[in-house]
């Protein structure tokens, strides 16, 4: 890593970021995937997931009960170790890991992340980091489970649910748990190098033209799945949306590449929605495109690490380019 000469362009990045962060057989296939060419990507964990289903009264959502949540808990012990075991393989490889929160509050099961104030946001990270590294305590095991090398010291920045939540509400939150980056806004059409918003490097989702489906989109997966599949994960519409997801990503890629060099944000979760049609074309995206002529598959830190390296009026240069992607090629 170096700092860039004058008139020199910027590389390439591209950042995978994959939110729950809690699929075994995901983990397993995206290592894999990025080993050839020393890709590095990012997991953002849901902290329940290390929570044992029987314990998930130790989570309490704020606005909610304990124990409730809008997706599952860790399951069983040994669903838990495995977890652990991939969160520690992919840390020990160079990937990130960051927090996708806990109970994935969205705005079909209020209060969710839209209406939490600062101290609402501040119980919900707070939890994430104890599980992180209370699990042991809390789920009543001893040493036959190991360790999770993964620390509060670790995450830097993650992803809310739904994407929802309020600046001014989150930023207190991450300040105070050391957060330096956020990816969860959308505040403007296209690609863009990232800018800090109250202090916190904010990587704003991509919500960019699309050739592969014709239209303005937020590209991500739960997106896509509510463009083809009238947001019902079940319908297996594989065939005929993979293509469309591949063709977002190329098109994304080629105009950042080809113009500012803007960060490219890939973003899924861990999941086989609408008969995996979101994973596969990323995996295979992962596969063509990282180790290209001046690309870099890295993470947010990695990319944070760039940006603080370079001369600040080289950096406000690539801030004030025109966003990329904002319109068809
Ligand atoms: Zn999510």
């Amino acid at each position: 890593m170096r700092k860039l000469a004058p008139g020199e362009k910027a590389p390439q990045f591209v950042i995978f970021s994959f939110d729950g962060a809690g699929s075994h057989e995901k983990w397993q296939e995206f290592m894999a995937a990025a080993e050839p060419t020393d890709s590095r990507f990012v997991g953002f964990l849901t902290g329940i997931y290390l929570l044992a289903s029987a314990n998930k009264e130790k989570y309490q959502g704020p606005g909610h009960s304990a124990g409730k949540a809008s997706i599952g808990f860790g399951g069983e012990k040994d669903e838990i170790i495995t977890e652990i075991n991939d969160l520690n393989q992919a840390y020990a490889a160079g990937h990130e890991i960051g927090t996708h929160y806990n109970g994935h509050f969205c705005s079909d099961n209020p209060p969710s992340g839209a209406t939490w104030s600062a101290a609402d946001w501040e119980s919900e990270l707070g939890q994430f980091m104890s599980f992180l590294t209370d699990y042991k305590k809390l789920n009543g095991w001893g040493d036959e489970v190991p360790d999770l090398k993964v620390t509060p010291a670790a995450i830097k920045g993650g992803r809310t649910p739904c994407l929802e939540g309020a600046l001014d509400a989150m930023a207190p939150a991450w300040k105070k748990f050391d957060l330096t980056y956020d990816s969860s806004l959308s505040t403007k059409s296209g690609i863009s190098w990232p800018v800090k918003m109250q202090g916190i490097w904010e990587f704003e989702m991509p919500y960019i033209y699309s050739p592969g489906f014709e239209k303005m989109i937020l590209a991500m997966d739960y997106n896509f799945m509510c463009e083809v599949a009238a947001c019902d994960q079940t319908q297996d519409v594989a065939a005929a949306t993979r293509p469309k997801v591949r063709a977002t990503y190329d098109f994304m890629y080629e105009q950042a590449y080809n113009g500012s060099r803007a960060p490219v944000l890939i973003a899924n979760h861990f999941n086989k929605w609408n008969g995996d049609a979101y994973n596969k074309p990323a995996l295979e995206f992962m596969q063509d495109t990282c180790g290209k002529k001046d690309t870099y598959c890295a993470t947010y830190q990695d990319v944070i690490a760039w940006m603080e390296l370079q001369d600040p009026a080289v950096l406000a240069k690539l801030q004030g380019l025109p966003a990329v992607a904002a319109a068809a090629g």
